[in-house]
C-alpha cells in the first residue's frame, strides 16, 4: 500500500512557547526555521508536480505549530511517514549531515534518507544516530506512530554548508532525492 508523507519543517511560530516565534539556530543572518521551511515547500511543490500529496506541519511563518502537536497533525492528516527537517549550528568548522531516529523500526528510514540527502548535498556523512526519548524536545516529533526520522541537513554555522543550503538548486536536489527514495522504498500516494 502506498504511503502518505509528512514533512515537518522544524521551529517556527508557537514551537516551544505560545505566540513566540522560534527561529531555531541563527547564523550570519540566516535562520534555521526559514531554511527548513523552504526545503519543506520545495518537497511539497516537487511532490505535486509528480502527483504526490505531501503534508507539511507548517507552510508559512505565521502558522502556529507546537512541537508537541506535530506528530498528531501528521496522523490527523492521514500520514504514514514522518520526516522532520532541521539544521545544526556549532563551531564554524563543524559540518555535515546527520539523521536521528528513535526506534529500531525507524532505522531503515533514517538510513535511506540520510544517504539521499548526502547524495544531493555532498556534505560530510555524520551518520545515522539513535536518540532515546530524553533531553531533546525536538525529538518528541519522533513519537509519530509510524516510520519517523529527523534530518539535520547541514550546519548553518559553517560557511560552506550554509551557502550551499541556501541555493535553490540544493532544495530541488534534496526534494527529488527524498521523493525518489521514498517512492522506491515505500511508494507514495
Ligand atoms: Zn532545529
Amino acid at each position: 500500500m502506498k504511503k502518505k508523507l509528512c514533512i515537518d519543517p522544524g521551529h517556527g511560530l508557537g514551537n516551544r512557547s505560545k505566540e513566540v516565534y522560534d527561529p531555531g539556530a541563527i547564523s550570519a543572518g540566516v535562520s534555521e526555521a526559514d531554511i527548513v521551511l523552504a526545503y519543506g515547500l520545495a518537497i511539497k511543490w516537487i511532490g505535486k508536480s509528480r502527483g504526490i500529496d505531501v503534508f507539511l506541519t507548517r507552510e508559512s511563518e505565521n502558522e502556529v505549530t507546537p512541537v508537541g502537536r506535530r506528530d498528531n497533525l501528521a496522523s490527523e492528516a492521514g500520514c504514514d511517514l514522518f520526516v522532520s527537517l532541521h539544521c545544526n549550528a556549532a563551531s564554524p568548522s563543524a559540518n555535515g549531515t546527520e539523521t536521528f531516529y528513535r526506534d529500531d523500526e525507524d532505522k531503515k528510514l533514517a538510513k535511506l534518507l540520510n544517504s539521499a540527502v548526502l547524495a544531493a548535498l555532498q556534505f560530510r556523512d555524520r551518520g545515522v544516530k539513535h536518540e532515546s526519548k530524553t533531553q531533546h524536545p525536538r525529538l518528541s516529533v519522533l513519537d509519530f506512530d509510524g516510520p519517523a526520522c529527523l534530518i539535520e541537513l547541514g550546519f548553518i554555522s559553517n560557511t560552506n554548508n550554509r551557502e550551499k543550503l541556501l541555493l535553490r538548486s540544493s532544495r530541488l536536489a534534496v526534494a527529488h532525492a527524498i521523493l525518489d527514495t521514498l517512492e522506491k522504498e515505500y511508494g507514495l500516494q
